[in-house]
């Protein structure tokens, strides 16, 4: 699903933000990407979204070849991805209901269908009951469930959760983690998982890869990430 072949991306300061990564993801896995701020999970982000090009290396996502990719290309390679940030970036004049709709509008469907799809989003994200409610009536937790619900609405092939739990209580990023988790099973969705938090990553036993300065340090089927600092 996901295929990175020797990426390597500088910044015009000269900064090396990734180099020779090399790393291969299949249909349905659910990955972390873990390390400190500064080693390159957002240029992975970004890279693999289509909004940096890489300056050497093949990109490959659900078959398409991204770093080729071009510019007028972008928007609908990018219904591929669904991509859930930290800061949830819900509209808030708009309904829960709405905000996924929203999602679903663009793509142009039929009222009938992007209705259906909504409800079925709102059972999977357990926010049948919120429909009508707005953003700010929400809590966080289940603001970033709405995000999700919005990321996931025309079935993407892989979904990206940039710290999904960055602004999250222990007990609410648990309910994400577990929300990702069902979804990785249900809609078999290639997931993703960026964090710098290792107590997380260390107690939900996934595929986890490391970065550091830029290079790939650790890639482990089973999880498990020791912060050297
Ligand atoms: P480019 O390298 O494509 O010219 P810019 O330097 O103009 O990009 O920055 C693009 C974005 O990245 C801006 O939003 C900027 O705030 C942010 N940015 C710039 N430098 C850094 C940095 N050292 N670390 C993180 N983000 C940065
Ligand atoms: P992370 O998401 O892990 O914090 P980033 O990918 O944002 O890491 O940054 C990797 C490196 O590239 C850092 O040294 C950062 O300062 C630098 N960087 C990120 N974006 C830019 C930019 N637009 N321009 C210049 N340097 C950048």
């Amino acid at each position: 699903m996901i295929l990175l072949k020797n990426v390597s991306k500088s910044y015009k300061n000269g900064v090396k933000a990734l180099r020779d990564i090399n790393l291969e993801i299949d249909e349905g896995e659910f990955v972390y990407i873990i390390g400190p701020t500064g080693c390159g999970k957002s240029t992975l982000i970004k890279i693999l979204d289509g909004e940096e090009i890489p300056d050497s290396g093949e990109v490959w996502v659900a078959n398409t070849n991204v770093g080729k990719l071009r510019h007028s290309r972008v928007p609908i390679y990018r219904r591929n991805i669904g991509v859930v940030f930290q800061d949830f970036r819900l509209l808030p004049t708009m309904t829960v209901f709405e905000n996924i709709a929203f999602a679903l509008e663009v793509l142009a469907l039929d009222k009938v269908t992007i209705r259906k799809r909504v409800r079925e989003v709102l059972q999977l994200v357990s926010l049948e009951d919120k429909a009508k409610a707005f953003p700010r009536e929400l809590s966080g937790g289940q603001q970033q469930r709405a995000t999700i619900g919005r990321a996931i609405a025309n079935h993407p092939k892989v979904l990206i959760a940039d710290e999904p739990t960055g602004n999250l209580d222990p007990e609410m990023s648990k309910e994400i983690i577990a929300l990702l988790e069902k979804i990785n099973e249900v809609e078999n969705t290639t997931i993703l998982m960026v964090t710098h938090d290792s107590s997380l990553v260390n107690s939900y036993k996934k595929r986890t890869v490391a970065l550091e300065s830029g290079y790939i340090v650790s890639d482990l089927t089973k999880g498990g990430y020791h912060n050297y600092d």
